[in-house]
Protein backbone atom coordinates (compact mmCIF):
# COMPACT_ATOMS: atom_id res chain seq x y z
CA UNK A 1 0.00 0.00 0.00
CA UNK A 2 1.38 3.33 -0.88
CA UNK A 3 1.26 5.83 1.34
CA UNK A 4 1.77 9.77 1.50
CA UNK A 5 3.36 11.19 4.53
CA UNK A 6 1.69 14.37 4.76
CA UNK A 7 4.06 17.04 6.80
CA UNK A 8 1.03 20.10 6.64
CA UNK A 9 0.19 20.87 10.25
CA UNK A 10 -2.23 24.02 9.64
CA UNK A 11 -4.19 25.18 6.32
CA UNK A 12 -1.35 27.48 5.49
CA UNK A 13 1.51 24.63 5.02
CA UNK A 14 -1.53 22.43 3.19
CA UNK A 15 -1.54 25.61 0.39
CA UNK A 16 2.14 26.00 0.33
CA UNK A 17 2.67 22.04 -0.03
CA UNK A 18 0.41 22.50 -2.75
CA UNK A 19 2.20 25.03 -4.59
CA UNK A 20 5.78 23.10 -4.48
CA UNK A 21 3.76 19.92 -5.55
CA UNK A 22 2.02 21.76 -8.75
CA UNK A 23 5.11 23.14 -9.49
CA UNK A 24 3.98 26.84 -9.13
CA UNK A 25 7.11 27.64 -6.81
CA UNK A 26 10.35 25.76 -6.64
CA UNK A 27 11.03 27.51 -3.28
CA UNK A 28 9.16 29.34 -0.41
CA UNK A 29 9.87 33.21 0.21
CA UNK A 30 7.55 35.49 2.79
CA UNK A 31 8.02 38.12 4.17
CA UNK A 32 6.94 40.85 7.20
CA UNK A 33 5.37 44.25 6.46
CA UNK A 34 4.54 46.28 9.34
CA UNK A 35 4.14 49.89 8.35
CA UNK A 36 6.53 51.85 10.96
CA UNK A 37 3.63 54.13 12.62
CA UNK A 38 3.90 52.65 15.99
CA UNK A 39 5.64 49.75 17.76
CA UNK A 40 4.90 45.95 17.33
CA UNK A 41 2.07 44.31 19.49
CA UNK A 42 1.65 40.45 20.75
CA UNK A 43 -0.67 40.44 17.39
CA UNK A 44 2.22 40.75 15.13
CA UNK A 45 3.93 37.64 16.80
CA UNK A 46 1.76 35.56 15.58
CA UNK A 47 2.39 36.64 12.08
CA UNK A 48 5.66 36.43 12.44
CA UNK A 49 5.86 33.21 13.95
CA UNK A 50 3.77 32.50 10.33
CA UNK A 51 5.93 34.02 8.52
CA UNK A 52 9.42 33.11 9.94
CA UNK A 53 7.99 29.77 10.72
CA UNK A 54 6.78 28.88 7.03
CA UNK A 55 9.95 29.90 5.79
CA UNK A 56 12.47 27.82 8.01
CA UNK A 57 10.03 24.67 7.59
CA UNK A 58 10.50 24.72 3.74
CA UNK A 59 13.90 25.85 3.92
CA UNK A 60 12.86 29.03 2.43
CA UNK A 61 13.46 32.94 3.35
CA UNK A 62 11.77 35.72 5.35
CA UNK A 63 12.44 39.56 4.49
CA UNK A 64 11.77 42.29 6.72
CA UNK A 65 9.57 45.12 4.88
CA UNK A 66 8.86 48.21 6.22
CA UNK A 67 5.48 49.44 4.17
CA UNK A 68 6.26 53.25 4.61
CA UNK A 69 3.50 54.91 2.34
CA UNK A 70 1.80 56.84 4.80
CA UNK A 71 4.50 59.27 5.99
CA UNK A 72 2.52 61.18 8.39
CA UNK A 73 2.42 58.74 11.02
CA UNK A 74 5.92 56.78 10.43
CA UNK A 75 8.97 57.87 11.50
CA UNK A 76 12.34 56.15 12.12
CA UNK A 77 12.14 55.49 15.74
CA UNK A 78 9.27 53.38 15.22
CA UNK A 79 11.53 51.61 12.37
CA UNK A 80 14.71 50.62 15.13
CA UNK A 81 12.27 49.74 17.66
CA UNK A 82 10.72 46.96 15.18
CA UNK A 83 13.80 45.74 14.31
CA UNK A 84 14.74 45.56 18.12
CA UNK A 85 11.94 43.47 19.26
CA UNK A 86 11.93 40.83 16.01
CA UNK A 87 16.00 40.33 16.98
CA UNK A 88 13.96 39.73 20.86
CA UNK A 89 12.27 37.28 19.92
CA UNK A 90 14.96 35.63 17.95
CA UNK A 91 14.06 36.21 14.34
CA UNK A 92 16.46 36.52 11.55
CA UNK A 93 15.29 38.18 8.42
CA UNK A 94 16.85 37.22 4.77
CA UNK A 95 16.90 40.97 3.26
CA UNK A 96 15.71 44.34 4.66
CA UNK A 97 13.68 46.73 2.34
CA UNK A 98 11.54 49.96 2.71
CA UNK A 99 8.79 50.66 0.49
CA UNK A 100 9.93 54.09 -0.29
CA UNK A 101 13.22 52.45 -1.81
CA UNK A 102 10.87 51.44 -4.64
CA UNK A 103 9.23 54.86 -4.97
CA UNK A 104 10.91 55.04 -8.53
CA UNK A 105 9.87 51.96 -9.55
CA UNK A 106 6.36 52.05 -8.56
CA UNK A 107 5.82 55.16 -9.70
CA UNK A 108 7.87 53.41 -13.58
CA UNK A 109 4.61 50.55 -12.86
CA UNK A 110 1.64 52.80 -12.34
CA UNK A 111 3.02 54.70 -15.69
CA UNK A 112 2.84 51.24 -17.42
CA UNK A 113 -0.73 51.01 -15.98
CA UNK A 114 -1.69 53.59 -17.71
CA UNK A 115 -0.46 53.16 -20.77
CA UNK A 116 -2.25 49.96 -20.76
CA UNK A 117 -5.01 51.19 -20.11
CA UNK A 118 -5.90 50.19 -16.58
CA UNK A 119 -5.03 53.24 -14.68
CA UNK A 120 -6.22 57.06 -15.15
CA UNK A 121 -6.33 60.26 -13.01
CA UNK A 122 -9.31 61.53 -11.73
CA UNK A 123 -10.22 65.18 -10.46
CA UNK A 124 -13.52 64.78 -8.69
CA UNK A 125 -13.48 65.59 -5.17
CA UNK A 126 -13.14 63.07 -2.75
CA UNK A 127 -16.96 63.73 -2.00
CA UNK A 128 -18.03 62.65 -5.44
CA UNK A 129 -15.31 60.20 -5.43
CA UNK A 130 -17.32 58.42 -2.39
CA UNK A 131 -21.09 58.90 -3.98
CA UNK A 132 -20.10 57.92 -6.97
CA UNK A 133 -18.75 54.50 -5.50
CA UNK A 134 -22.17 53.04 -4.88
CA UNK A 135 -22.85 50.86 -2.16
CA UNK A 136 -22.98 47.27 -1.22
CA UNK A 137 -26.54 46.98 -3.02
CA UNK A 138 -25.97 49.77 -5.35
CA UNK A 139 -23.19 49.67 -8.38
CA UNK A 140 -21.20 52.47 -8.78
CA UNK A 141 -21.46 55.54 -11.56
CA UNK A 142 -18.07 55.63 -13.96
CA UNK A 143 -15.67 58.99 -12.88
CA UNK A 144 -16.09 61.45 -15.55
CA UNK A 145 -12.66 61.40 -16.50
CA UNK A 146 -12.38 57.44 -16.64
CA UNK A 147 -11.60 57.88 -20.03
CA UNK A 148 -9.10 60.05 -20.56
CA UNK A 149 -6.48 59.40 -23.59
CA UNK A 150 -3.39 57.61 -22.14
CA UNK A 151 -1.62 60.96 -23.28
CA UNK A 152 -3.12 62.79 -20.96
CA UNK A 153 -3.36 59.99 -17.81
CA UNK A 154 0.58 60.01 -18.53
CA UNK A 155 1.08 63.65 -18.65
CA UNK A 156 -1.42 64.76 -15.40
CA UNK A 157 0.49 61.84 -13.39
CA UNK A 158 3.77 63.71 -14.22
CA UNK A 159 2.45 67.10 -13.44
CA UNK A 160 0.94 65.36 -9.56
CA UNK A 161 4.16 64.16 -9.46
CA UNK A 162 5.91 67.13 -10.54
CA UNK A 163 4.06 68.76 -7.45
CA UNK A 164 1.71 71.16 -9.89
CA UNK A 165 -1.80 70.53 -8.13
CA UNK A 166 -2.64 70.40 -4.37
CA UNK A 167 -3.39 68.11 -1.94
CA UNK A 168 -6.83 65.99 -2.53
CA UNK A 169 -7.03 67.77 -6.30
CA UNK A 170 -6.33 64.40 -7.91
CA UNK A 171 -5.97 60.95 -7.87
CA UNK A 172 -4.58 57.71 -9.57
CA UNK A 173 -6.97 55.26 -9.93
CA UNK A 174 -6.61 51.24 -11.48
CA UNK A 175 -9.52 50.88 -13.72
CA UNK A 176 -11.31 48.05 -12.89
CA UNK A 177 -14.97 47.94 -12.70
CA UNK A 178 -17.26 49.93 -11.13
CA UNK A 179 -20.08 47.51 -11.14
CA UNK A 180 -18.09 45.05 -9.10
CA UNK A 181 -20.23 43.69 -6.30
CA UNK A 182 -16.32 43.75 -4.18
CA UNK A 183 -16.84 47.46 -3.80
CA UNK A 184 -12.75 47.51 -3.24
CA UNK A 185 -12.61 46.38 -7.49
CA UNK A 186 -14.38 49.37 -8.22
CA UNK A 187 -11.64 51.65 -9.51
CA UNK A 188 -9.62 52.03 -6.45
CA UNK A 189 -7.21 55.12 -5.56
CA UNK A 190 -3.66 54.16 -6.24
CA UNK A 191 -1.61 56.97 -5.77
CA UNK A 192 -2.57 60.10 -3.76
CA UNK A 193 -1.16 63.62 -3.66
CA UNK A 194 0.02 64.26 -0.15
CA UNK A 195 2.65 66.83 0.98
CA UNK A 196 4.19 65.19 3.74
CA UNK A 197 8.01 64.82 4.71
CA UNK A 198 8.69 61.03 4.52
CA UNK A 199 11.35 59.74 7.74
CA UNK A 200 13.62 58.69 4.65
CA UNK A 201 12.80 59.73 1.06
CA UNK A 202 12.00 63.79 2.49
CA UNK A 203 9.99 66.10 0.32
CA UNK A 204 11.35 64.36 -2.37
CA UNK A 205 7.88 63.15 -3.25
CA UNK A 206 4.46 64.62 -3.11
CA UNK A 207 2.63 61.58 -4.51
CA UNK A 208 2.56 58.57 -2.61
CA UNK A 209 1.13 54.86 -3.70
CA UNK A 210 -1.52 53.41 -1.87
CA UNK A 211 -1.49 50.26 0.05
CA UNK A 212 -3.56 47.91 -2.46
CA UNK A 213 -1.32 48.77 -5.30
CA UNK A 214 1.80 49.06 -3.48
CA UNK A 215 1.81 45.89 -1.38
CA UNK A 216 1.01 43.24 -4.04
CA UNK A 217 3.49 44.86 -6.59
CA UNK A 218 6.01 45.28 -3.47
CA UNK A 219 5.39 41.49 -3.20
CA UNK A 220 6.22 40.51 -6.44
CA UNK A 221 9.37 42.69 -7.05
CA UNK A 222 10.83 40.90 -3.52
CA UNK A 223 9.85 37.61 -4.88
CA UNK A 224 8.05 36.77 -2.45
CA UNK A 225 5.97 33.38 -3.02
CA UNK A 226 3.47 33.18 -0.08
CA UNK A 227 1.52 36.66 0.72
CA UNK A 228 0.52 35.92 4.39
CA UNK A 229 -1.28 38.24 6.31
CA UNK A 230 -4.58 39.09 8.25
CA UNK A 231 -8.01 38.07 7.28
CA UNK A 232 -8.93 41.73 7.00
CA UNK A 233 -6.90 41.52 3.48
CA UNK A 234 -9.23 38.63 2.60
CA UNK A 235 -11.60 41.05 0.31
CA UNK A 236 -8.17 42.66 -0.73
CA UNK A 237 -7.44 39.41 -2.37
CA UNK A 238 -9.17 39.86 -5.87
CA UNK A 239 -7.64 43.22 -5.88
CA UNK A 240 -3.75 41.55 -4.82
CA UNK A 241 -4.42 39.29 -7.99
CA UNK A 242 -5.38 42.18 -10.29
CA UNK A 243 -2.38 44.13 -9.40
CA UNK A 244 0.38 41.36 -9.96
CA UNK A 245 -0.99 39.86 -12.96
CA UNK A 246 -1.94 43.15 -14.86
CA UNK A 247 1.87 44.42 -13.67
CA UNK A 248 2.88 41.62 -15.63
CA UNK A 249 4.53 39.69 -13.39
CA UNK A 250 5.77 36.08 -14.44
CA UNK A 251 5.53 34.58 -11.19
CA UNK A 252 2.72 35.98 -9.00
CA UNK A 253 2.80 35.59 -5.14
CA UNK A 254 0.03 33.66 -3.29
CA UNK A 255 -1.75 36.36 -0.71
CA UNK A 256 -2.99 33.48 1.86
CA UNK A 257 -5.24 34.71 5.14
CA UNK A 258 -5.21 33.81 8.70
CA UNK A 259 -7.22 34.91 11.61
CA UNK A 260 -5.88 37.75 13.70
CA UNK A 261 -4.77 36.88 16.95
CA UNK A 262 -7.36 38.44 19.70
CA UNK A 263 -7.44 38.83 23.42
CA UNK A 264 -9.93 39.23 25.99
CA UNK A 265 -9.26 42.90 27.29
CA UNK A 266 -6.59 43.25 24.50
CA UNK A 267 -6.37 46.13 22.11
CA UNK A 268 -4.25 44.63 19.53
CA UNK A 269 -4.24 47.39 16.85
CA UNK A 270 -1.49 49.73 16.33
CA UNK A 271 -3.83 52.39 15.52
CA UNK A 272 -5.47 52.05 18.94
CA UNK A 273 -2.52 52.01 21.00
CA UNK A 274 -0.99 55.11 19.44
CA UNK A 275 -4.45 56.91 20.38
CA UNK A 276 -3.74 55.57 23.72
CA UNK A 277 -0.14 56.22 23.75
CA UNK A 278 -0.70 60.42 22.33
CA UNK A 279 -3.64 60.75 24.68
CA UNK A 280 -2.00 60.26 27.30
CA UNK A 281 -4.35 57.36 28.34
CA UNK A 282 -0.77 55.43 29.03
CA UNK A 283 2.77 56.34 30.15
CA UNK A 284 4.04 55.33 26.69
CA UNK A 285 4.57 53.00 24.27
CA UNK A 286 6.38 50.55 26.57
CA UNK A 287 4.09 50.89 30.00
CA UNK A 288 4.40 47.64 31.21
CA UNK A 289 0.32 47.62 30.51
CA UNK A 290 0.52 47.59 26.66
CA UNK A 291 0.40 44.38 25.07
CA UNK A 292 3.17 46.07 22.83
CA UNK A 293 6.81 44.26 22.74
CA UNK A 294 8.08 47.08 24.23
CA UNK A 295 5.92 46.89 27.32
CA UNK A 296 5.54 42.85 27.97
CA UNK A 297 9.69 43.39 28.16
CA UNK A 298 9.46 46.26 30.45
CA UNK A 299 6.91 44.48 32.58
CA UNK A 300 9.25 41.47 32.30
CA UNK A 301 7.36 39.05 30.46
CA UNK A 302 10.09 36.34 29.46
CA UNK A 303 10.74 36.08 25.62
CA UNK A 304 10.01 32.14 26.22
CA UNK A 305 6.73 32.73 27.72
CA UNK A 306 5.15 35.17 24.33
CA UNK A 307 6.91 32.04 22.15
CA UNK A 308 4.75 29.03 23.83
CA UNK A 309 1.81 31.64 24.21
CA UNK A 310 1.46 31.84 20.28
CA UNK A 311 2.50 27.66 20.20
CA UNK A 312 -0.32 27.57 21.88
CA UNK A 313 -2.65 29.26 19.91
CA UNK A 314 -1.79 28.01 16.81
CA UNK A 315 -2.65 28.66 13.36
CA UNK A 316 -6.49 29.28 12.93
CA UNK A 317 -8.62 30.57 9.80
CA UNK A 318 -10.98 31.45 11.60
CA UNK A 319 -10.92 34.93 14.42
CA UNK A 320 -11.27 33.79 17.74
CA UNK A 321 -10.64 35.34 21.18
CA UNK A 322 -7.80 33.58 23.04
CA UNK A 323 -8.68 34.29 27.06
CA UNK A 324 -5.50 36.52 28.69
CA UNK A 325 -4.86 34.12 31.81
CA UNK A 326 -3.31 31.49 29.00
CA UNK A 327 -0.72 33.81 28.41
CA UNK A 328 -0.31 34.69 32.37
CA UNK A 329 -0.25 30.88 32.78
CA UNK A 330 2.75 30.78 29.79
CA UNK A 331 4.69 33.54 31.68
CA UNK A 332 4.18 31.38 34.99
CA UNK A 333 5.13 28.61 33.48
CA UNK A 334 8.43 30.13 32.31
CA UNK A 335 9.11 31.91 35.48
CA UNK A 336 8.51 29.50 38.12
CA UNK A 337 11.34 27.33 36.77
CA UNK A 338 13.94 29.95 36.81
CA UNK A 339 12.96 33.09 39.19
CA UNK A 340 14.80 33.47 41.86
CA UNK A 341 13.05 33.85 45.45
CA UNK A 342 12.58 36.71 47.64
CA UNK A 343 10.74 38.13 50.28
CA UNK A 344 9.02 41.60 50.03
CA UNK A 345 5.97 43.02 51.61
CA UNK A 346 3.73 45.00 50.04
CA UNK A 347 1.90 46.40 52.48
CA UNK A 348 3.55 46.34 55.87
CA UNK A 349 2.30 45.53 59.68
CA UNK A 350 4.65 45.67 62.02
CA UNK A 351 5.08 42.90 64.81
CA UNK A 352 7.57 43.22 67.44
CA UNK A 353 7.82 39.59 69.84
CA UNK A 354 7.76 40.31 73.19
CA UNK A 355 10.13 37.30 73.90
CA UNK A 356 12.77 38.30 71.98
CA UNK A 357 16.02 40.49 73.02
CA UNK A 358 16.30 43.63 71.94
CA UNK A 359 19.50 43.32 69.80
CA UNK A 360 19.64 39.34 69.53
CA UNK A 361 20.29 38.45 65.87
CA UNK A 362 19.79 34.76 64.52
CA UNK A 363 20.94 34.39 60.91
CA UNK A 364 18.73 32.35 58.82
CA UNK A 365 19.67 30.86 55.40
CA UNK A 366 17.55 31.11 52.75
CA UNK A 367 17.14 29.31 49.60
CA UNK A 368 17.24 31.15 46.43
CA UNK A 369 14.78 28.36 44.84
CA UNK A 370 13.14 25.33 46.57
CA UNK A 371 14.14 22.82 43.55
CA UNK A 372 17.24 24.43 42.43
CA UNK A 373 19.94 24.10 45.21
CA UNK A 374 22.53 25.01 42.89
CA UNK A 375 20.96 28.69 42.47
CA UNK A 376 22.39 28.87 46.29
CA UNK A 377 21.11 30.91 49.08
CA UNK A 378 20.98 33.94 51.20
CA UNK A 379 20.97 35.51 54.69
CA UNK A 380 18.24 36.83 56.12
CA UNK A 381 18.02 37.70 59.60
CA UNK A 382 15.45 37.72 62.61
CA UNK A 383 15.30 39.83 65.11
CA UNK A 384 13.22 41.72 67.94
CA UNK A 385 11.02 43.83 65.39
CA UNK A 386 9.62 42.33 61.63
CA UNK A 387 6.56 42.86 58.87
CA UNK A 388 4.23 41.04 58.07
CA UNK A 389 1.56 41.69 54.94
CA UNK A 390 -1.81 43.35 55.89
CA UNK A 391 -3.67 40.83 54.13
CA UNK A 392 -2.23 38.22 55.69
CA UNK A 393 -3.92 39.61 58.94
CA UNK A 394 -7.60 39.59 60.37
CA UNK A 395 -9.08 40.79 63.02
CA UNK A 396 -11.82 38.51 63.04
CA UNK A 397 -11.57 36.04 60.30
CA UNK A 398 -13.56 33.08 59.25
CA UNK A 399 -12.25 29.70 59.83
CA UNK A 400 -10.75 29.41 57.35
CA UNK A 401 -8.60 31.64 57.15
CA UNK A 402 -5.26 30.12 58.30
CA UNK A 403 -2.56 33.49 58.65
CA UNK A 404 -2.57 35.41 61.59
CA UNK A 405 -5.28 36.46 63.65
CA UNK A 406 -5.73 37.48 67.62
CA UNK A 407 -4.90 34.07 69.64
CA UNK A 408 -3.44 32.31 66.14
CA UNK A 409 -0.21 31.08 65.15
CA UNK A 410 1.63 30.51 62.05
CA UNK A 411 5.46 29.84 60.95
CA UNK A 412 7.11 32.45 59.37
CA UNK A 413 8.78 31.30 56.37
CA UNK A 414 12.20 30.03 56.99
CA UNK A 415 12.16 31.14 60.63
CA UNK A 416 9.68 30.41 63.67
CA UNK A 417 6.18 30.33 64.29
CA UNK A 418 4.32 33.10 66.13
CA UNK A 419 1.62 33.83 68.30
CA UNK A 420 -0.68 37.07 67.68
CA UNK A 421 -0.89 37.95 71.57
CA UNK A 422 -2.33 41.52 70.83
CA UNK A 423 -3.06 44.10 68.61
CA UNK A 424 -3.05 47.98 68.69
CA UNK A 425 -5.70 49.84 66.90
CA UNK A 426 -4.44 53.96 65.96
CA UNK A 427 -7.21 56.08 66.09
CA UNK A 428 -8.89 55.21 63.46
CA UNK A 429 -9.29 51.89 64.31
CA UNK A 430 -6.75 50.48 61.69
CA UNK A 431 -3.83 47.78 62.94
CA UNK A 432 -1.18 49.71 63.77
CA UNK A 433 0.68 46.98 65.51
CA UNK A 434 1.20 43.34 66.34
CA UNK A 435 2.30 42.18 69.14
CA UNK A 436 3.46 38.46 69.30
CA UNK A 437 5.16 35.62 70.93
CA UNK A 438 7.68 33.68 69.19
CA UNK A 439 7.94 29.62 69.79
CA UNK A 440 11.66 29.61 70.15
CA UNK A 441 12.16 26.17 70.05
CA UNK A 442 10.34 26.23 66.31
CA UNK A 443 13.24 27.30 64.18
CA UNK A 444 13.27 25.99 60.76
CA UNK A 445 15.72 23.31 60.12
CA UNK A 446 16.10 22.66 64.14
CA UNK A 447 14.92 19.78 65.85
CA UNK A 448 12.16 21.37 66.93
CA UNK A 449 11.02 23.00 63.10
CA UNK A 450 8.77 19.93 62.46
CA UNK A 451 5.72 21.10 64.88
CA UNK A 452 3.22 22.09 62.02
CA UNK A 453 0.83 24.87 61.83
CA UNK A 454 -1.84 25.54 58.98
CA UNK A 455 -0.24 29.04 57.38
CA UNK A 456 3.14 30.42 56.29
CA UNK A 457 3.85 33.92 56.04
CA UNK A 458 6.54 35.71 54.42
CA UNK A 459 8.00 38.11 56.38
CA UNK A 460 10.60 40.73 56.41
CA UNK A 461 12.94 41.59 59.88
CA UNK A 462 13.20 45.55 60.43
CA UNK A 463 17.09 44.71 59.70
CA UNK A 464 16.44 43.59 56.55
CA UNK A 465 13.54 45.61 55.47
CA UNK A 466 14.52 48.22 52.29
CA UNK A 467 11.95 50.45 50.74
CA UNK A 468 10.67 50.13 47.75
CA UNK A 469 7.23 50.60 45.09
CA UNK A 470 5.29 48.34 43.44
CA UNK A 471 3.23 48.46 40.21
CA UNK A 472 0.48 46.08 40.16
CA UNK A 473 -1.37 45.85 37.06
CA UNK A 474 -4.95 44.76 35.39
CA UNK A 475 -5.98 44.55 32.03
CA UNK A 476 -6.25 48.64 30.28
CA UNK A 477 -9.60 48.07 28.76
CA UNK A 478 -12.94 47.30 30.65
CA UNK A 479 -14.99 46.21 27.71
CA UNK A 480 -14.54 43.26 25.93
CA UNK A 481 -16.28 44.11 23.10
CA UNK A 482 -15.47 47.38 22.64
CA UNK A 483 -11.91 46.08 22.45
CA UNK A 484 -12.97 43.49 19.47
CA UNK A 485 -14.55 45.72 17.84
CA UNK A 486 -12.45 48.21 17.20
CA UNK A 487 -10.58 45.85 15.45
CA UNK A 488 -13.12 45.31 13.30
CA UNK A 489 -12.71 48.58 12.35
CA UNK A 490 -9.15 47.63 11.40
CA UNK A 491 -10.05 46.30 8.39
CA UNK A 492 -11.99 48.73 6.92
CA UNK A 493 -9.85 50.99 5.84
CA UNK A 494 -6.34 49.80 6.02
CA UNK A 495 -4.56 52.77 4.33
CA UNK A 496 -6.13 55.29 7.18
CA UNK A 497 -3.87 55.17 10.45
CA UNK A 498 -6.42 56.85 12.41
CA UNK A 499 -9.16 55.12 14.59
CA UNK A 500 -12.64 56.71 13.82
CA UNK A 501 -14.28 56.03 17.13
CA UNK A 502 -12.68 55.21 20.12
CA UNK A 503 -15.25 53.77 22.65
CA UNK A 504 -13.55 51.96 24.70
CA UNK A 505 -13.37 52.04 28.54
CA UNK A 506 -10.48 52.34 30.01
CA UNK A 507 -9.86 50.38 33.45
CA UNK A 508 -9.36 53.08 36.18
CA UNK A 509 -7.60 50.20 38.04
CA UNK A 510 -5.30 49.06 35.87
CA UNK A 511 -2.21 50.39 37.33
CA UNK A 512 -2.48 50.21 41.25
CA UNK A 513 1.24 52.14 42.99
CA UNK A 514 2.46 50.68 45.98
CA UNK A 515 4.80 53.26 47.55
CA UNK A 516 5.08 51.69 50.75
CA UNK A 517 6.63 48.38 50.43
CA UNK A 518 9.25 46.70 51.97
CA UNK A 519 11.80 44.22 50.12
CA UNK A 520 15.16 42.34 51.26
CA UNK A 521 18.31 43.63 50.23
CA UNK A 522 19.52 41.09 47.59
CA UNK A 523 15.82 42.33 45.83
CA UNK A 524 16.61 46.17 46.46
CA UNK A 525 20.36 45.86 44.65
CA UNK A 526 19.47 44.10 41.50
CA UNK A 527 19.44 45.76 37.96
CA UNK A 528 16.76 46.56 36.04
CA UNK A 529 15.07 43.95 34.33
CA UNK A 530 15.57 41.09 37.07
CA UNK A 531 12.76 38.96 37.99
CA UNK A 532 12.26 37.46 40.73
CA UNK A 533 9.17 35.26 42.74
CA UNK A 534 8.28 37.47 45.82
CA UNK A 535 7.32 34.39 48.02
CA UNK A 536 3.39 34.05 47.92
CA UNK A 537 2.97 37.25 45.73
CA UNK A 538 3.95 36.79 42.42
CA UNK A 539 6.59 37.82 39.76
CA UNK A 540 8.20 41.13 39.81
CA UNK A 541 10.40 42.99 37.45
CA UNK A 542 12.58 45.51 38.50
CA UNK A 543 11.89 48.90 36.72
CA UNK A 544 14.50 51.34 34.67
CA UNK A 545 12.48 54.37 36.79
CA UNK A 546 14.04 53.02 40.00
CA UNK A 547 16.60 54.92 41.78
CA UNK A 548 19.28 54.42 44.30
CA UNK A 549 16.96 55.31 46.75
CA UNK A 550 13.55 53.80 45.58
CA UNK A 551 13.88 50.68 43.72
CA UNK A 552 10.53 50.09 41.64
CA UNK A 553 8.80 46.67 40.87
CA UNK A 554 6.25 45.64 37.93
CA UNK A 555 4.25 43.25 38.94
CA UNK A 556 4.50 40.70 35.60
CA UNK A 557 1.62 38.18 37.14
CA UNK A 558 0.61 37.38 40.66
CA UNK A 559 0.78 33.93 41.50
CA UNK A 560 -2.21 32.19 41.96
CA UNK A 561 -4.29 32.84 45.07
CA UNK A 562 -6.23 30.18 46.58
CA UNK A 563 -7.97 31.60 49.41
CA UNK A 564 -8.78 35.05 47.32
CA UNK A 565 -10.60 33.48 44.17
CA UNK A 566 -12.40 30.66 47.05
CA UNK A 567 -13.75 34.31 48.59
CA UNK A 568 -14.48 36.38 45.67
P1 LIG B 1 -2.64 49.34 12.06
O1 LIG B 1 -3.68 49.58 13.13
O2 LIG B 1 -1.67 50.48 11.91
O3 LIG B 1 -3.18 48.80 10.78
P2 LIG B 1 -1.86 46.65 12.72
O4 LIG B 1 -1.94 46.34 14.17
O5 LIG B 1 -2.93 46.13 11.83
O6 LIG B 1 -1.71 48.21 12.66
P3 LIG B 1 0.17 46.36 10.63
O7 LIG B 1 1.45 47.11 10.66
O8 LIG B 1 -0.93 46.81 9.73
O9 LIG B 1 -0.43 46.25 12.14
O10 LIG B 1 0.44 44.82 10.40
C1 LIG B 1 1.67 44.21 10.05
C2 LIG B 1 1.42 42.73 9.83
O11 LIG B 1 1.01 42.12 11.04
C3 LIG B 1 0.32 42.46 8.83
O12 LIG B 1 0.73 41.42 7.99
C4 LIG B 1 -0.86 42.05 9.65
O13 LIG B 1 -1.63 41.10 8.95
C5 LIG B 1 -0.21 41.43 10.88
N1 LIG B 1 -1.02 41.63 12.09
C6 LIG B 1 -1.37 42.79 12.65
N2 LIG B 1 -2.13 42.60 13.74
C7 LIG B 1 -2.25 41.27 13.89
C8 LIG B 1 -2.93 40.40 14.84
N3 LIG B 1 -3.62 40.91 15.85
N4 LIG B 1 -2.84 39.08 14.67
C9 LIG B 1 -2.13 38.56 13.65
N5 LIG B 1 -1.48 39.30 12.73
C10 LIG B 1 -1.54 40.64 12.83
MG1 LIG C 1 -3.33 46.87 9.89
Amino acid sequence: METTERKASNFIEEFVEEDLASGRFDHVRTRFPPEPNGYLHIGHVKALCIDFGIARKYGGQCNLRFDDTNPAKEDTVFVEGIQRDIEWLGFKWAELHFASDFFPRLYEIARDLIRKGLAYVDDQSPEEMRINRGTLTKPGVNSPWRDRSVEENLDLFERMKNGEFPDGSRVLRARIDMASPNVLMRDPTIYRIKRCHHHRTGDDWCIYPMYDFQHPIQDAIEGITHSLCSLEYEIHRPLYDWMVNNAGFEQPPRQIEFARLNITRTMLSKRFLRHMVENHLVAGWDDPRMPTLVGMRRRGYPVEAIHDFLARVGVAKADSVVDGALLEACVRDALGDTAPRGMAVLKPIPVTFTNWEEGKVDELEMENHPDHPEMGSRTLHFTKRAFIDADDFMLDPPKKFFRLAPGREVRLKGAYIIKCEDVKLDENGNVAELICSVDLDSRSGSAGADRKVKGTLHWLSDMDAVKAEARLYEPLVMDEEAAQETEAEDAEDIDDTAPKGFNVKMNPDSLVTLTGCLVEPAIAGCAAGDRFQFLRTGYFCKDPDSTPEMPVFNRIVPLKDSWAKANK
